[in-house]
């Protein structure tokens, strides 16, 4: 896509005494004070016979650090009413469509960008730690690719009735940024005219160039694309992204940037016998590690886990190779030292990051042994076998060619983005039907409602006391006007009834909710939330919520473990679940705005997964538990009455399910366990307390006959 002068901010960049070419090999047009006849894109310049990046050992501009250049940043955008704001964390919980930010304007995607929700400042700058996986080769060669760096974010959101800025200030804006800030000549500053488009949408943007080097780009989302055909957008957007590290190597003139990004690090690394490449990628993917753990992200062989499990093997690849005993541990330290820009690094809990590290260690070592023999075994490597061989037996591509080197590994093995959700199936046509009334929430389990239309066997009412089956929590039963409901589902925002009766629209009709049934279900929800709360505690933060089940006669909850749970801690768990019931926590129910929840309460609200909207529910449990949840729970702790732990399997790599009872759920099962064993006291004819004691007797000299009888 091509996009003419007027586009771009021509006249400011004139006023600034910019004159625009176009360039002799790409055919772009650019903006500089140079007489010249090609832009300043490295591939340009090396046509040209010129050196690729010509500050190298030549430092332009005022001398920065890393941590420097942020303040520069900062400092002269203040000056522009930018609002610095924390970075967000590395994993999209607040997305159902990636797993990890890729760049700052992910933060803002889908709500802010779309207008539903405000940002948290308006314009603002943030400093993103962004993953990128796709270039892992090209990291400690080409001296700027990273898996992991610091995006400069420049955000300004314009509404229709609220207007920022847009292109002319923005590029001001960053000319004042290199002249003023970075004291960069106006003669080095090379603005290339370029496109992009993305997830619809399209627009111009300029990326800015010192001595071939991107210093970033600043994009101006303007269009929405609808069939090739441009129409503009309500919201239009300032997106300016620019590799913070890019700086502090333009005003040093070092070699490569990687020197000041972790200088500690690389010097830490230099007593090992290794490339500087070697150096380069420990280095880096172990800050990409850090940061992933530390937001409580786990390597796993699914989702955006492969990523992490992939680079931490290609560290324990390199050590291996050298025969090095190196703790992975230590430079993650260093780097909660020397990563400056992120301060709350230094609170790191290093005793669960070691843990972590030594089980997937194990887990590297078996997986190379059994390699060896399965591979041998293995004719045919296609993306199939590849796929089988890593989910089967956690054998990587990697590690098949550490033993095979000429197989190659097709592209898209690891997958970034998650496979979209399969949004529940929209069956019914439900055009002109209003919202349903949803009085399940005020805690009512009778009404009155009228009959809106009637579709199949399901019955659409104007309001309803039915709780649908959603967020895992089962559904409402209980009768209208005497007829059993059958199942209570959800589309959209209207509320479907399944009977056995077909109902005149217009009639009104008497609503009755089975509270007992309701009760039950209430219990198991909010007992969810406690022990999600409970294993938290006992297992670290990174134990977050992969999903949950509550029914009346059983309920599950999956968190995201790293290794095999043991017995005391299930015990642990439990018994600290108890006491949050003994202790009768208050359970608050609100509904606020995202953004404001987002701040008060961070991002571990979306436990049970991203969820839509401007304004979201909040489920509070005291100084316990916070969710973003839709699901109907008690008011105090102490109504869910108890919990039990039934039983904890791993269902997944890095997933382990807990099943669980509480409320009278709970006492029956407890009562019915009783039973079990006055009935084995019975048989044994003995007294409860003997029963474990007599078992054994019984079987040890079951198993010597058994002996006996077969010799
Ligand atoms: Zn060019
Ligand atoms: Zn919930």
């Amino acid at each position: 896509m091509q996009f003419g002068k007027e586009f771009y901010p021509h006249k400011t960049l004139d006023r600034l005494g910019f004159k625009r070419a176009k360039c002799k090999f790409c055919s772009k047009f650019f903006w500089s004070k140079q007489n010249r006849d090609f832009c300043d894109d490295d591939e340009c310049r090396v046509r040209a016979n010129i050196e690729r990046y010509g500050f190298i050992g030549r430092p332009i501009g005022k001398r920065h650090s890393y941590i420097e250049s942020w303040y520069t940043w900062v400092r002269v955008f203040k000056k522009f009413n930018h609002t610095p704001i924390k970075r967000y964390p590395v994993i999209a919980r607040w997305r159902d469509d990636v797993f990890f930010v890729e760049a700052s304007i992910y933060n803002f995607q889908p709500y802010v960008v779309s207008g539903e929700v405000e940002p948290p400042a308006n314009p603002l700058l943030v400093p993103q730690f962004c993953l990128r996986f796709n270039d892992l080769e090209n990291v400690g060669v080409t001296g700027r690719h990273y898996s992991g760096f610091v995006m400069i974010g420049e955000h300004a959101f314009n509404y229709p009735e609220k207007f920022i800025y847009f292109k002319d200030k923005g590029i001001y804006y960053i000319y004042n940024l290199l002249t003023t800030g970075f004291k960069i000549p106006d003669e080095e500053i090379f603005f290339h005219e370029d496109s992009w488009e993305g997830g619809g949408n399209a627009g111009p943007c300029i990326e800015f160039f010192v001595q071939g080097l991107e210093l970033g780009n600043q994009v101006y989302m303007q269009f929405k694309k609808i069939n090739s055909e441009l129409r503009e957008l309500e919201t239009k957007v300032i997106d300016m992204g620019a590799g913070l590290e890019r700086y502090p190597w333009l005003t040093t003139g070092l070699k490569t940037s990687y020197e000041i990004v972790f200088p500690k690090t690389l010097k830490f690394l230099n007593q090992f016998d290794l490339s500087y490449q070697e150096r380069v990628k420990l280095a880096d993917y172990t800050r990409t590690l850090f940061i992933s753990l530390f937001d409580s992200a786990l390597p796993s062989n699914a989702g955006g886990g492969y990523n992490l499990r992939k680079i931490l093997r290609l560290c324990f690849k390199i050590l291996r190779n050298k025969n090095l005993n190196l703790d992975l541990v230590e430079l993650m330290k260093i780097h909660s030292r020397e990563f400056e820009l992120y301060p709350e690094l230094k609170n790191t809990d290093f005793e669960i990051i070691k843990d972590i590290l030594s089980e997937e260690e194990g887990k590297y070592k078996q997986t190379i042994k059994n390699a060896i023999k399965i591979i041998k075994k293995t004719r045919e490597f296609d993306l199939q076998t590849l796929r089988k061989l890593y989910e089967s037996y956690g054998i990587t591509p990697e590690i098949i060619r550490e033993i095979k080197p000429e197989i190659k590994i097709p592209e898209n093995f690891y997958e970034t983005k998650k496979e979209k959700i399969k949004k529940e199936e929209k069956i019914f046509d439900l055009v002109d039907l209003p919202e349903t009334e949803k009085l399940y929430y005020q805690g009512k389990t009778r009404t009155i409602a009228k009959v809106l239309k009637m579709i199949d066997s399901y019955v659409i009412l104007d309001k309803t006391v039915f709780y649908p089956r959603s967020g895992g929590q089962d559904c409402d039963l209980g009768y209208i006007n005497g007829k059993q409901v059958l199942d209570v589902i959800k589309q959209d925002n209207i509320i479907l009834h399944k009977i056995n009766d077909k109902l005149k629209e217009g009639k009104f009709v008497e609503l009755l909710v089975d509270e007992k049934r309701r009760k039950q279900l209430m219990q198991h929800h909010s007992a969810a939330h406690i022990i999600n709360g409970a294993a938290r505690r006992i297992l670290g933060k990174h134990a977050q919520q992969a999903g949950a089940e509550k029914r009346i006669d059983k309920a599950h909850l999956d968190m995201f473990h790293y290794k095999k749970i043991s017995e005391d801690d299930i015990e642990k768990i439990e018994e600290l679940a108890n006491n949050c019931i003994k202790e009768s926590r208050e359970i608050l129910v609100t509904f606020i705005n995202r953004m404001e929840a987002e701040k008060k309460y961070g991002f571990e609200i979306y436990q049970g997964g991203a969820v839509p909207g401007k304004e979201i529910r909040i489920v509070n449990i005291k100084d316990w538990d916070i969710e973003a949840c839709s699901g109907l729970h008690v008011s105090n702790t102490a109504l869910v009455g108890k919990i039990v732990i039934i039983r904890v399997k791993k269902i997944q790599d890095a997933v382990i399910r807990i099943e669980y009872l509480a409320g009278e759920a709970a006492e029956a099962y407890l009562k019915k366990i009783e039973k079990i064993l006055d009935e084995c006291a019975k048989i044994l004819d003995c007294r409860v307390e003997e029963v474990y004691e007599k078992t054994k007797e019984l079987f040890e000299s079951w198993k010597k006959n058994k002996k006996y009888g077969r010799n």
